[in-house]
């Protein structure tokens, strides 16, 4: 079942139900603690907060979604892309547990001849928040599920809040089993490929307090109306029932792995770290793509920064594949091709998008020969000298001279069984900072777009704990 095909039954199923379709929304939404849209809820937040009435209590989307978090997942999983796209269902103190539950089931194992997937029932796990008795009651009664296939999990893994006191609830995640050959019987576990996970349902019903239950603390209260908030990932759907293994291997994405594939000569499925290449490659010129096409702009602060190391990312792994002409350009017409059906903005605005594209590609061209070499020399030093470690002036240089993003400079490193003393990069970019403010009060003028990227660096990297944690994505990995 083609990717389209996906996700027009989605949207059907949940119009058949009474649902009202909301088109996607830009991946840029002004929020202060999220630097792209990550999940399908996101744009409904002021509905859930009570803060601006719903066009409807039941709406459905297919939501356009960046976790730059997730890069490092990119190529290594079969599961992780930074680019994919989330359908859900939304209901604002409309139906709630056991319809949402039922019309899950009933699209996830409807028989594909009735306008379902088609997924073996037999086949399907659930996870639910260990208090959730309710939960596990109507996954029995609705979905005839033995509970041998419902596994208990703490607040952790299946409890959702926005960080702050406030709405909160718990979350039950319907998994996929790929089978034996693909790991150990006995349930979902956390990043495994066994048991692929497609859908996470929210039922917001409590009140959190100062303490989350993520951390095993119990809600102060129950909301007076209660809402739902799913999502499904698209690619991963796809995934299944395209019988290939792993997102990137969807009809969409792959798409971008042939162009690669015909740009170097070289076959995809023949070389385990080409294939890695490959599938970065194919998701990285998605996300590049499609967030030049929400208005992005490769540059040094925040976003600008993310889009910089996900398109520089792709010029080193077609480098690293034996490519040397331009390569943007060419993988944004397939990944047009691809997604301008569904988004037509990739269509109107492609002269726009490829004038971006060729710019920062030249620009990045123009010193990743000399960066590379000074990254060679820096390392073959730390090795006659026995260390492991790459100093943290040098990683500087690299960025400050080179406009090497640092995941780029730890990506080489580590290839080079190298690791890099971040530490000491990050007190130079400060230092660096610091002299730009100087600076600029002295001269009145902003550097202000370095800003927020500077500050970010310095937090250094955090964790990133998904849809549950929304205000965690203003870091950079
Ligand atoms: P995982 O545990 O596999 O990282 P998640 O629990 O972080 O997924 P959610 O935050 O629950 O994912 O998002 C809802 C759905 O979106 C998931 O069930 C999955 O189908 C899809 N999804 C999440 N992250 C990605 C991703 N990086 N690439 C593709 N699909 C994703
Ligand atoms: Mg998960
Ligand atoms: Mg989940
Ligand atoms: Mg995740």
């Amino acid at each position: 079942m083609q990717t389209h095909e996906i996700i027009k039954r989605f949207r059907e199923h949940f119009e058949r139900n009474g649902h009202k379709y909301i088109p996607s929304s830009s991946l840029l939404l002004d929020d202060p603690n999220l630097l792209f849209v990550n999940a399908g809820m996101v744009p409904f937040k002021p509905y859930f907060l009570g803060e601006a009435p719903p066009p409807a209590v039941r709406m459905t989307s297919i939501q356009k979604c960046v976790r730059t978090p997730d890069i490092d997942e990119v190529g290594k999983t079969t599961r992780h892309l930074t680019f994919f796209q989330m359908a859900g269902n939304f209901s604002i103190g409309d139906y709630f547990k056991e319809d949402a539950i039922r019309l899950a089931w009933e699209l996830v194992t409807g028989s594909q001849d009735a306008g379902g997937y088609g997924f073996d029932p037999e086949r399907i796990w659930v996870t639910v928040y260990q208090d959730d008795d309710e939960a596990i009651e109507l996954w029995q009664k609705v979905a005839g599920l033995p509970t041998d296939r419902i596994q208990r999990r703490d607040g952790k893994d299946n409890y959702w809040d926005m960080g702050v006191p406030g709405p909160g609830g718990p979350c039950s995640e319907i998994y996929f089993d790929r089978g034996p050959e693909y790991g150990k019987e006995g349930g979902p576990v956390v990043d495994e490929d066994r048991y692929l996970e497609i859908w996470n349902l929210v039922f917001m019903q409590d009140v959190r307090g100062e303490l989350s239950p993520k951390e095993g603390h119990k809600p102060i209260g129950s909301l007076p109306a209660k809402n739902i908030d799913t999502g499904m990932g698209v690619e991963r759907v796809a995934y299944l029932l395209q019988g290939v293994d792993n997102v990137y291997e969807t009809d969409l994405v792959r798409a971008v792995i042939n162009k690669a594939e015909e740009l170097s000569g070289r076959k995809y499925g023949a070389d385990e770290k080409d294939d890695v290449r490959f599938r970065v490659i194919a998701d990285h010129a998605r996300s590049g793509v499609m967030l030049v096409g929400d208005g992005v702009t490769p540059g040094n602060e925040a976003r600008g920064y993310v889009l910089r190391r996900l398109l520089r990312r792709i010029v080193r792994s077609a480098r690293l594949l034996g490519v040397t002409e331009p390569v943007l350009v060419q993988f944004a017409e397939v990944v047009r091709d691809a997604m301008g059906p569904a988004y037509p903005e990739l269509v109107s605005g492609f002269a726009r998008i490829q004038q971006v594209l060729k710019a920062e590609e030249d620009a990045f061209l123009r010193t990743l020969d000399a960066g590379s070499r000074i990254f060679e020399n820096a390392a073959a030093e730390v090795k006659a000298d026995g260390r492991a470690t790459l100093p943290g002036d040098r990683a500087f240089q690299l960025h400050d001279t080179y406009g090497f993003p640092i995941d780029l400079t730890l990506e080489m490193a580590s290839e080079a069984g190298l690791s890099v003393d971040e530490d000491g990069f990050r007190k130079l970019m400060a230092e660096q900072r610091a002299r730009a403010k100087a600076d600029a009060a002295g001269k009145k003028t902003g550097h202000g777009d370095q800003t927020v990227y500077r500050e970010l660096l310095e937090q250094g990297p955090t964790e990133f704990t998904g849809y549950t944690e929304l205000a965690s994505e203003a870091t950079l990995r």
